[in-house]
């Protein structure tokens, strides 16, 4: 038995970035050459593509983590790592991605339309990606960053191009599959006993599919129904079809009074006004049915509605109904922007990475930026070199700035990152941050850039025990 499931949530990790790699290049009798590590491979992305043969989000209910390959770590000899793949994962021409909170992330609709679930993360810097002038052989190499990890709800509205509503039992089961070419999948509906039913329905050279609205009841769109939960399935139909019940038994109903009922259900629910109508009379085999079917056409003919007799039972009056549904297919189709071509990709929006903010939570100084928390990702903290690399990326930034205006001092705890995965540190401030606040003149940072960097690395440390026994001075809460 299968499963019907129109809504599921998908944990999508993308990949890895690999590591950079630190080597020194070696050949015998040469005496050691330049650093040769080569970059880390980008992680693969996770990607959503719509795809006109998969009509179900199955596969995503049994099985909801979803992760692309890592990137291959860069290696000696200047090779680079291999990029991971990335994970494509169809899904149904009309599948809605939503965040945890229901915000909209997508709209896919249109064969090939692709939407960037999980972006991979990118390769680290091998150390001779990162040798400059000032640093001829850095003894590490940047770790390659996670790739990003998403949560999403996927929602199938089912692009159904004809829709059948009514009462329940007036026949819309039995039609679809008398009008179908294969009878449809009987499936099991995850919170109702219901089963919504798609055809897929030739006639002539067109062909559509048709879906039915099992439940649609008096009060359905107030929640008190179940035909809410199917009338998303038919939110994209280009025609509503009225299935009348002509041999109901119940006394307090006729045709008419039916298609009043389910008309106002469907104006309570809203946005399906514009599309057009069709009525069929359904169970004309029976000998009443065939009766009151004749006595309520000129009624329902009057206000506007096409009028089919038919039989799902007895196979009556179905061509002529199959065909008059194809006629307004193609047309709606005709008149509808061509979905075929359209190749769009959609990127959750970018976080903004131009800037960061620093803020205070209690005793903890907290860094929040695309940039700062990026290269902490990238940061090898076994690798002191590393980690000197990190304080002079963060300060040229301005982070440490920021921290000193913002209150912090040496030994305060530092977090960069969210709550979830920050990286939290006893800050050490580097000189020329301290300096600037401090406001040491007369000296140009420019030259500073000239000497060695070991050289320089002494001074700053000096300066710094200098400069910090300054702050303690004028700082009254110190113990
Ligand atoms: P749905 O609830 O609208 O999907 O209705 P079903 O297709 O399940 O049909 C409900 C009942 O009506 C079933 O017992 C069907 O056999 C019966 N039925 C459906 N169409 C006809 C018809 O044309 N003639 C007769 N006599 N019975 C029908
Ligand atoms: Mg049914």
């Amino acid at each position: 038995m299968t499963t019907f499931v129109d809504r599921v949530e998908l944990h999508v990790a993308a990949g890895n970035g690999g590591h950079g790699c630190a080597s020194v290049h070696r050949e015998k009798f040469k005496p050691l050459g330049g650093p040769d590590g080569g970059n880390g491979g980008r992680g693969g992305d996770v990607v959503l593509v719509v795809d006109p043969d998969v009509t179900t989000l199955l596969d995503y209910h049994h099985s909801p983590h979803r992760k692309a390959t890592n990137g291959r770590p860069g290696e000696g000899g200047n090779r680079s790592g291999a990029d991971g793949g990335d994970l494509v994962l169809p899904v149904p021409d009309g599948t809605v991605v939503l965040d945890r909170n229901g915000g909209v992330l997508a709209d896919m609709v249109g064969k090939g339309t692709t939407f960037v679930a999980g972006q991979g993360g990118r390769g680290g810097l091998g150390n001779a990606a990162l040798a400059s002038a000032r640093r001829k052989a850095p003894g590490f190499a940047l770790l390659g960053e996670p790739g990003e990890t998403r949560d999403v709800v996927l929602e199938l509205k089912t692009v159904a191009d004809v829709a059948l509503v009514g009462y329940p039992s007036a026949g819309k089961s039995s039609l679809i599959s008398v009008l179908s070419a294969a009878k449809p999948k009987i499936a099991d509906y995850p919170f109702t006993t219901l089963v919504p039913n798609l055809g897929v329905v030739t006639a002539g050279r067109s062909v559509f599919t048709v879906a039915d609205v099992p439940g649609l009841i008096e009060g359905a769109s107030e929640g008190r129904g179940l035909g809410l939960d199917f009338l998303r399935h038919v939110e994209r139909c280009s025609v509503l079809v009225h299935v009348l019940d002509c041999a109901t038994l119940e006394s307090d109903r006729d045709p008419v009074s039916d298609l009043d009922v389910i008309e106002a259900e469907l104006a309570r629910y809203g946005g399906l006004e514009d599309r057009p109508r069709l009525v069929v009379l359904n169970k004309v085999d029976i000998p009443d049915g065939r009766e009151l079917a004749e006595m309520v056409r000129p009624d329902l003919e009057e206000r506007g509605f096409r009028v089919f007799e038919v039989s799902a039972v007895a196979h009556r009056g179905l061509d002529a109904l199959a065909y008059a549904l194809a006629g307004i297919v193609d047309e709606a189709r005709a008149a509808a922007p061509v979905q075929e071509a359209t190749r769009v990709v959609i990127r959750p929006k970018a976080v903004d990475d131009t800037g960061f903010t620093v803020t205070r939570e209690g005793a903890l100084f907290r860094v929040r930026g695309e940039k700062p928390e990026r290269w902490v990702h990238q940061t090898d903290f076994n690798n002191d070199e590393a980690v000197g690399y990190l304080a002079d990326r963060l300060n040229r930034l301005g982070v440490e700035d920021e921290l000193l205006k913002a209150g912090a001092r040496e030994g305060d705890g530092v977090a960069i990152g969210d709550e979830e995965n920050a990286v939290v540190f006893d800050w050490e401030p580097t000189l020329s941050a301290g300096a600037e606040m401090l406001g040491r003149r007369g000296e140009d940072h420019r030259m500073e850039e000239q000497r060695p960097a070991a050289q320089r690395r002494l001074e700053r440390e000096a300066e710094r025990d200098e400069t910090l026994g300054a702050y303690r001075e004028f700082d009254p809460f110190e113990q």
